[in-house]
């Protein structure tokens, strides 16, 4: 125990899309010695937390509680007074409807300071995320948020039906989807005109949303047809009708598209991103990890002898970042580098290489080895001396070509893939439910541990109705060598590259 007593932080997390998150949120989550959070706030958030930081799932979907409000209670305030500053993490706004309110009294009365940060709320923003304004100048000139939790059986009802039902307001319910019925009772009841506009959407602002429009009169069969279940949004009013002009997110052209990343995580996050933004889905089971090569000391011997070499050649971002990372572990600084000149094999290794403050002197026209060996034929490579860091076991072509035209080339592992099997379960039960439209492959090797993880099930048979996306030649041809024609090969051998190929793809399927 320490003297000090730590702050709690009682964050909004918004809706689900991590950029709505708030900068200020985002700081506490940084700074947080624990974070604590429930299924309604993004996973993604979590990414932004310390590395020792303590990560504390508690659960709450429905009635299923992982931990009562009790023990979260008592979780906070224990923490708390450890010292320790807490991010509670809270879907959509703290104080509407998240018992924020509740959660700060309990701790004031436990002496724990705390602060409230507030957040985007569902209310607002998954109806904007359908088209729907909950406030319009020729609509409505007032908004009511409401819940639809309580039991309708409840005799001293705090819900006013009556004024709900005469005034023009728009009505949103939060948690309210079981008992739509009884809310559409109600309202007809006390004389809303059963023509009136309804919307439910369902995981707003993530690429699962989903949305069902109807009146009074049909929403009931609608959703029940739809099998919409929670949590989802409940607006009511004529704002409701806009959405036929308005809505925007639905029509992104990947929206909804579930799709499938094979790349090592820590590499598949631009990937991730670009997809998202179109309205994908983006389901991360990465088949590889990205490791130090087993024996260093191959790359140790030729960083010491730097000054023999005249290239410093880079195949991709891994090696460029592993060649670094022991260049300076070893105590040494560019300056070791000057009288070298540097290739690229793509423009995103060039990038990163320029992170280091170094410009690639040659960057081939196209992104595989054969381009680098043409680029190499024109300024002329005899007898100097060429050091190739990148992966272990990588594709030979480039050195033997290299030694053709009269170099003399060190190929060294500067790192190495390694098969990730944590998503195995995961990957083999999506495939079985057709769960999923596309799969990505970004590497020849996504493609050969992808196969290992189906171990001897039948590849072909498990991706009928899923489209395949390569990002190149020699990744097509690793999947053919098991039996996997591509839909879709990217015409720059880059992830924009596939990126674009995928959407041209949907595009014309359109
Ligand atoms: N404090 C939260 C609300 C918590 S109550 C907020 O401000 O958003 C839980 C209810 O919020 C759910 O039953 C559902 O009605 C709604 N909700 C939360 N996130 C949602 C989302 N992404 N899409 C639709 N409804 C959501």
């Amino acid at each position: 125990m320490t003297d000090k007593t730590g702050t709690v932080y009682l964050i909004g997390a918004g809706p689900g899309d991590p950029g709505l998150l708030t900068i200020k949120a985002k700081e506490c989550i940084e700074h947080a010695d624990v974070v604590v959070y429930d299924y309604l706030a993004s996973p993604f958030l979590l990414d932004y937390a310390k590395k020792d930081a303590r990560i504390i799932y508690v659960g709450k979907k429905g009635g299923d509680h992982t931990l009562s409000q009790d023990k979260i209670n008592l979780l906070l305030v224990d923490k708390a007074k450890q010292g320790l500053d807490v991010a509670r993490l809270k879907g959509g706004d703290p104080f509407v409807f998240g018992r924020g309110g509740e959660e700060a009294q309990m701790l004031l009365s436990h002496g724990v300071p705390y602060e409230v940060i507030p957040g985007v709320t569902s209310a607002i923003a998954a109806p904007a995320y359908a088209g729907i304004p909950v406030t319009h100048r020729d609509h409505t000139s007032f908004v009511s948020f409401i819940t639809g939790h309580e039991d309708p059986t409840k005799k001293d009802t705090s819900m006013q039906w009556d004024v709900f039902a005469k005034s023009n307001a728009t009505l949103v319910f939060l948690m309210g989807v079981k008992n739509l019925e009884n809310i559409v009772k109600n309202l007809v009841k006390h004389g809303k005109p059963s023509d009136t506009p309804v919307a439910l959407v369902r995981w707003g602002t993530t690429a699962r949303q989903q949305t069902v429009t109807g009146t009074l009169k049909t929403i009931v069969n609608r959703v029940k047809e739809a099998k919409l279940t929670s949590p989802a949004i409940i607006v009511i009013g004529h704002v409701v009708s806009l959405r036929d002009e308005l809505s925007w997110f639905d029509k992104k052209p990947l929206f909804g598209k579930r799709i499938v990343i094979t790349r090592a995580r820590a590499q598949a996050s631009d990937l991730v991103s670009k997809l998202s933004k179109l309205g994908a889905l983006c389901i991360e089971i990465p088949t590889i990890q990205i490791a130090p090569p087993e024996d260093t000391a191959p790359l140790k011997e030729s960083i010491k002898n730097i000054k023999d070499y005249d290239w410093l050649i880079f195949t991709s971002v891994n090696g460029v970042k592993y060649f670094f990372d022991t260049f300076f572990d070893m105590g040494k600084d560019v300056r070791a580098l000057g009288h070298l000149k540097f290739a690229c094999i793509g423009p995103v290794t060039k990038e990163r290489l320029k992170d280091y403050g170094i410009i690639s002197d040659i960057l081939p026209e196209t992104y595989r080895a054969e381009s680098v060996i043409d680029a190499f034929s024109t300024v002329g490579i005899k007898n100097k001396k060429v050091l190739l860091p990148r992966a272990k076991l990588a594709r030979t072509i480039l050195p033997e070509e290299l030694t053709k035209m009269g170099a003399q080339v060190n190929e060294v592992a500067a790192y190495e893939t390694r098969l990730n099997a944590d998503g195995k379960e995961e990957l083999i039960s999506l495939l079985g439910k057709n769960e999923i439209d596309a799969i990505t492959f970004t590497s020849s090797s996504t493609v050969s541990n992808f196969i290992s993880l189906l171990e001897s099930k039948d590849a072909k048979e498990l991706l009928k109705g899923i489209i395949t996306a390569s990002i190149g030649p020699i990744t097509s041809d690793t999947a053919r060598s098991f039996d996997i024609e591509p839909d879709i090969e990217a015409k720059e051998y880059t992830i924009q590259g596939l990126v674009d190929s995928l959407l041209t793809y949907y595009e014309s399927k359109k």
